[in-house]
């Protein structure tokens, strides 16, 4: 396979200096850098190819074999010959253009972090969740420091740019003829280094504090409900922006009602006497008590509704509604003047009960 001739894969006199070669290397690999290229092996090649013949024209050593000897003096183009790509930027790092055609841009510096979002589990009850409540939290959270306004360094004095990295928060390494970016080991890739670290935040530049909080929690919420208070999480890093504080109701059980969306249950007890008679009873409600007729023959768990007793429909209009269930109870004492009516009841119901039609149902439930 014949090889091509370095100088002429990059376009240069053999006897081009340093920085001719370097010129026309640079336009070369942003010409077929694969980045710029996908899908396209011929400029994959020819991204490779440049890439050799720098390696040697570039070395001085190599280029004097290269002059002498050719590809047999520098012994390229055997197997596993394969420059690889660093990315796009490396190619500038290397050359020292970092912000030639804005390849560098955002990122490098990016040591501007948005603070966390925040969690706040908070228990209500049903009666708050009911109603709506302003309620006052205490959120332990890390904010900016006072003391240094954030920048970690004792008041008076400011943090230096990192002299290994030289602020940029990366160290280039050479690989082969590439060279690679690394977290800079000096300043842990901030780019900054504190000599005379803030003692209140121990050049953290934030600090924990308990802020304290008043929230508006909406009527209707429930076991689930995130509100989210904008900008109440931690404060960001270098200036950047604060997070979000979640506050997700947890709604208490209730010891009467029970909730479904915007409907509340509830279980009323009733004595016999009501259920068969009819009543009128009161049943409770989250705004107090409330009547309820109760007419002859209910029988256990009948359900009544109540319109508009239950929950408030969050964030809308109207509430749901209440849904009473009477449940018969069977007293545990009797008293001799309860006991000797009860008796006389049920002589009664002896000769009703041994009515055949009732016994064969009574049959037909037990099989
Ligand atoms: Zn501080
Ligand atoms: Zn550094």
């Amino acid at each position: 396979m014949s090889k091509r001739d370095y100088y002429e894969i990059l376009g240069v006199q053999r006897n081009a200096n340093d920085s001719d070669i370097k010129r026309a290397y640079r336009s070369l690999a942003v010409k077929f850098h694969p980045d710029k290229n996908p899908d396209d092996p011929q400029a994959e090649d020819r991204f490779k190819e440049c890439a050799e013949a720098y390696a040697v024209l570039s070395d001085a050593q190599k280029r004097a074999a290269y002059d002498r000897f050719g590809h047999s003096g520098v012994g390229a183009g055997g197997p596993g010959f394969d420059p690889g790509y660093a990315n796009f930027e490396d190619i500038f790092d290397m050359f020292g253009f970092g912000d030639m055609f804005g390849a560098r841009g955002g990122g490098r510096r990016s040591r501007v972090q948005r603070g966390a979002d925040l969690r706040y589990d908070l228990e209500i009850s049903l009666e708050d969740a009911a109603l709506g409540k302003d309620e006052r939290l205490k959120i332990p959270r890390l904010e900016k420091c006072g003391e240094c306004d954030g920048t970690g360094a004792e008041e008076g004095t400011h943090p230096d740019d990192c002299i290994a990295c030289g602020g940029s928060g990366q160290t280039r390494y050479q690989q082969g003829f590439f060279s690679v970016m690394r977290t800079c080991p000096n300043c842990a890739g901030k780019g900054q280094v504190i000599k005379n670290p803030c003692k209140e935040c121990r050049s953290q530049g934030r600090i924990e504090k308990e802020k304290i909080l008043e929230i508006k929690i909406p009527a209707g919420v429930e076991t689930g409900s995130r509100l989210r208070v904008s900008g109440e999480g931690e404060s960001g890093s270098n200036g950047g922006q604060t997070g979000d504080l979640y506050v997700i109701i947890h709604v208490k059980e209730h010891k009467v009602f029970e909730r479904q969306g915007e409907n509340l249950y509830a279980a009323v007890p009733v004595s016999f006497a009501q259920a068969a008679l009819g009543a009128e009873i009161t049943v409770p409600t989250l705004d107090g008590e409330e009547p309820l007729t109760v007419p002859a023959g209910t029988q256990t768990g009948t359900v009544f509704r109540i319109k508009s007793k239950g929950m408030p429909v969050l964030g809308g209009r109207g509430r749901g509604d209440l849904f009473v269930a009477v449940t018969l109870i069977t007293p545990k004492s009797l008293s001799k003047d309860q006991r000797k009516l009860l008796e006389q009841l049920a002589e009664i119901e002896d000769t009703e009960f041994s009515d055949a039609s009732f016994m064969d149902k009574v049959r037909n439930i037990f099989g």
